[in-house]
C-alpha cells in the first residue's frame, strides 16, 4: 500500500485520518445495565435536522467479527438534552478483516513494505529506511538518530519499553526509537474492546462540536481516535509508527486509528460517492476521503442518496474529523477504558 500511495503522489488526498489516542469522547464506562430502552422520545423539531437527515448507523454494514458483544439499544440523553435511543456498540478492538502492521522497519535498507506510515499534521511519510535515515533533516534537529552505525533501526522490542515510550516523559533509553506495540504486550495479550453509545438516528446539534476523544468506530471494529499527540511523540525523539491503514497500538487503548486510508471500506454507497468506512459518535456515516466535493467545516455534506455524511480528512492532517454536527451522548467525556487518562499515544 505504501508503494501504491507513493506512486500516485496523492497521499494527502486519499488518506484520511483519525486520531487521538486517548481520552475519549465517547468511550463509556459500561455499567449502567439499564437496558430496556424502547422509548424513543425524539424531538424532531430543529431546523438543522432537515439539513442533516440520515438513516443513521447500519449494524449490518459492519464486518463479521467487528463487535465483541451484540449491539443493543437503550435510552440515552444527548448532549443537547434530548432523550433519545442509542446503540450500545462494543467493538472488538482489532480489525475483523486483516492483521495489523507492519509499523517499524528494522534496517535502513528496508523499503516501504517493511514499515507503515507516519503523519504529523502536515505530511504523510512511508516509514522505510530512508525515512528513518532522514529524520534529522525532516525535523531540522541533529538529535535524531534512530539507528546504529550498522544501519539497524532502534525499535522498541519489549512490553516494558512499549509502556515507557507511551509515558509523557520518555526515559532517555527509549528516546530515538521507532515505537511499535504488539497484541501480546497488551493486558492479557488480548485486544482492548471499547463500548460507545451512538444515537440510533442522528440529531443535529445547535452548533458543530469540536469533539475530543473518540471520533467514531470503523466498520471493521476499531476505535477512531482523536489526533495523535505528534508534538509529544516527536519531542521524545520517537516515531509512533502507524500501519498502512493508519492505526497503531498503545498500552491502554490497544489498537486504534488516527488516520483512515480505506482499510475498512464497504462499497455500498451510490456511484459518485466514496465507500463507507465507519460511523461517527453522532451516528452519521463516515466515508473515505474524497476530492472535488464541497464539504462543510466538519467535512460533511448532504446528498440525495446518502443523506448527511462525513468524509474522512486526508491522512496527513492527523485529524479524521474536525468536528461533529450532531449531538453525541451527554457526559461521555469520561473515559471508560482502563488507564485511559494516561498519556495517550
Ligand atoms: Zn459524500
Ligand atoms: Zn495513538
Amino acid at each position: 500500500m505504501n508503494i501504491r500511495l507513493r506512486s500516485t503522489g496523492f497521499l494527502g488526498v486519499f488518506l484520511v485520518l483519525l486520531t487521538a489516542c486517548s481520552s475519549s469522547t465517547g468511550a463509556l464506562d459500561t455499567d449502567e445495565s439499564s437496558g430496556d430502552a424502547e422509548t424513543v422520545t425524539e424531538e424532531e423539531s430543529s431546523d438543522a435536522a432537515t439539513d442533516v437527515a440520515s438513516d443513521g448507523l447500519d449494524v449490518d454494514l459492519f464486518f463479521d467479527g467487528a463487535f465483541a458483544e451484540d449491539v443493543t439499544t437503550e435510552d440515552c440523553t444527548l448532549s443537547g438534552g434530548v432523550e433519545h435511543t442509542c446503540y450500545r456498540v462494543t467493538v472488538a478492538g482489532y480489525p475483523a478483516n486483516r492483521e495489523v502492521g507492519p509499523f517499524c522497519p528494522s534496517s535502513l535498507t528496508d523499503d516501504a513494505e517493511a514499515g507503515g506510515i507516519w503523519f504529523d499534521g502536515e505530511q504523510v511519510y512511508d516509514v522505510d529506511g530512508d525515512f528513518i535515515a532522514s529524520l534529522a533533516e525532516i525535523y531540522g534537529d541533529g538529535e535524531w538518530r534512530l539507528h546504529d552505525d550498522d544501519g539497524n533501526v532502534y525499535v522498541i522490542d519489549s512490553a516494558d519499553g512499549f509502556e515507557a515510550a507511551a509515558r509523557p516523559d520518555v526515559a532517555e533509553e527509549y528516546q530515538n526509537h521507532c515505537v511499535e506495540g504488539r497484541l501480546e504486550w497488551l493486558e492479557n495479550g488480548q485486544p482492548v474492546t471499547s463500548t460507545v453509545l451512538i444515537p440510533t438516528e442522528p440529531v443535529a446539534a445547535d452548533n458543530p462540536s469540536e469533539t475530543r476523544g473518540t471520533r467514531g468506530v470503523t466498520l471493521d471494529g476499531v476505535v477512531i481516535a482523536e489526533s495523535a499527540p505528534v508534538d509529544a511523540i516527536l519531542g521524545a525523539y520517537t516515531i509512533a509508527a502507524f500501519d498502512d491503514c493508519g492505526g497503531h497500538f498503545n498500552p491502554t487503548e490497544g489498537y486504534h486509528m488516527h488516520g483512515l486510508t480505506g482499510c475498512s471500506e464497504r462499497d455500498v454507497a451510490s456511484e459518485d460517492e466514496s465507500a463507507v468506512v465507519g460511523y461517527a459518535m453522532d451516528g452519521y456515516a463516515i466515508h473515505s476521503a474524497t476530492e472535488g466535493v464541497e464539504l462543510d467545516e466538519c467535512n460533511g455534506h448532504s446528498t440525495e442518496d446518502e443523506g448527511y455524511h462525513y468524509h474522512a480528512n486526508s491522512v496527513e492532517k492527523n485529524d479524521v474529523l474536525p468536528c461533529l454536527v450532531g449531538q453525541t451522548v451527554a457526559g461521555e467525556q469520561g473515559d471508560g477504558r482502563p488507564g485511559g487518562n494516561g498519556p495517550a499515544r
